[in-house]
């Protein structure tokens, strides 16, 4: 693995406050397995960071300039993960490795606390899960997001954060708090309800319904939150009763908005997509070699057909445009090409979470 890639700053992107060169010696690295059904088969490799605040290159259009992952690699699984191709800037495989192999960095709370009281640091909005997920099954073990939650609540620093894990719901208390001091945006990520497809694309996540019921949780607590309607899946997730029935579910659960985001295929993730594609969809194949073969985007008038379904449903179920403008808050890539460059380290990545 090289060590040397795992700072999260980009080449030429300035420090961060607090912070210096985002470099890692090979004596910070720990490397633990736990011989637990929940993590059988999985590596982790404890680092000690320097520095957690990473700031977005200019060069992408984010919608936020700052993010904080503590995590590398994720056990979610999905197939279709951007976030892959990051795996391979620390000579980790992008497929299984991606899976299995997670990098933690478990002094990210006192860091981030540290970082947050510089006097450089302007107060900035910090965006969370924009790389993998901060709430996948690790942080049950190292418990990383209260740290960092208290550290933004104490500096009333807005924040949001983006998530397919109900694990987040053990946080909630420290949500509220913030959210008292703060701007807080919360956004599950649900991109279809389809169980089958759950299953073999999303074989480590919660179910579809149990993210939901987060949605529902935060609502009735309070703390409004958004869903993330991605993928659509071509041919698999996008026919329209199954488009229909995703929206009722969101808005059934109480999202205060819901954003489509249509499957893209960045190198690292297309490979491993692929060949899942090959494996249980075979007939599918040309279809999605056509689709996507202009490069890692559908084709435009794909997207704006599933955006335009998805906003009318929306109407029907009462998320209606004024809730949409809320969703621009959410951490959504914009179509087409040139949202992230595909070389970047983490800080410019948004996964499909
Ligand atoms: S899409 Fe999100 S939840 Fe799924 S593997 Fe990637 S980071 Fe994890």
């Amino acid at each position: 693995m090289r060590w040397d890639n795992l700072g999260d700053r980009p080449a030429g992107t300035p420090a961060a406050p607090g912070g210096e060169a985002a470099l890692f010696g090979t004596d910070a690295v720990t490397t633990r397995t736990f011989d637990t059904p929940e993590f059988r088969g999985i590596t982790f490799h404890e680092i000690r960071a320097r520095t957690v605040l990473n700031r977005v290159p200019g060069a992408s259009r984010m919608p936020f300039e700052w993010t904080v992952n503590p995590y590398r690699g994720c056990t979610h699984a999905c197939v279709y993960c951007f976030a892959r191709k990051t795996h391979s800037y620390l000579d980790l495989d992008t497929g299984l490795g991606f899976d299995t192999q997670i990098v933690v960095k478990v002094n990210a709370p006192e860091v981030l606390r540290r970082q947050l009281a510089s006097p450089r640091w302007q107060g900035a909005h910090v965006a969370m899960g924009t790389n993998v997920d901060c709430y996948q099954r690790a942080e049950g073990r190292y418990r990383l997001m209260p740290g960092i939650i208290e550290a933004l609540r104490d500096r009333a620093n807005p924040f949001s954060i983006l998530t397919k894990g109900t694990l987040i719901l053990r946080d909630l208390d420290l949500l509220r708090q913030s959210a008292e001091v703060t701007e807080v945006g919360i956004s599950v990520s649900v991109g279809f309800t389809d169980h089958e497809l759950w299953r073999t694309v999303e074989p480590g996540t919660p179910a579809p319904e149990r993210r939901l019921e987060v949605v529902r949780t935060l609502a009735d607590a309070g703390i409004g939150c958004g869903v993330l309607m991605a993928p659509v899946i071509p041919f698999l997730g996008d026919r329209p009763e199954q488009l229909r029935a995703t929206v009722r579910a969101i808005a059934q659960a109480g999202a205060t908005s819901v954003t489509p985001l249509v499957l893209h295929l960045r190198p690292g993730a297309r490979e491993w997509f692929m060949t899942w594609l090959h494996r249980h969809h075979p007939g599918l194949v040309r279809r999605y070699e056509q689709l996507y073969a202009a490069g890692a985007y559908a084709p435009t008038w794909y997207q704006r057909r599933i955006t335009r379904q998805v906003h009318e449903l929306a109407d029907e179920f009462g998320i209606g445009p004024a809730r949409r403008g809320a969703s621009r808050r959410i951490a959504v890539p914009e179509s087409g090409a040139g949202t992230a460059p595909a070389t970047a380290p983490e800080a410019t990545q948004l996964t499909l979470l």
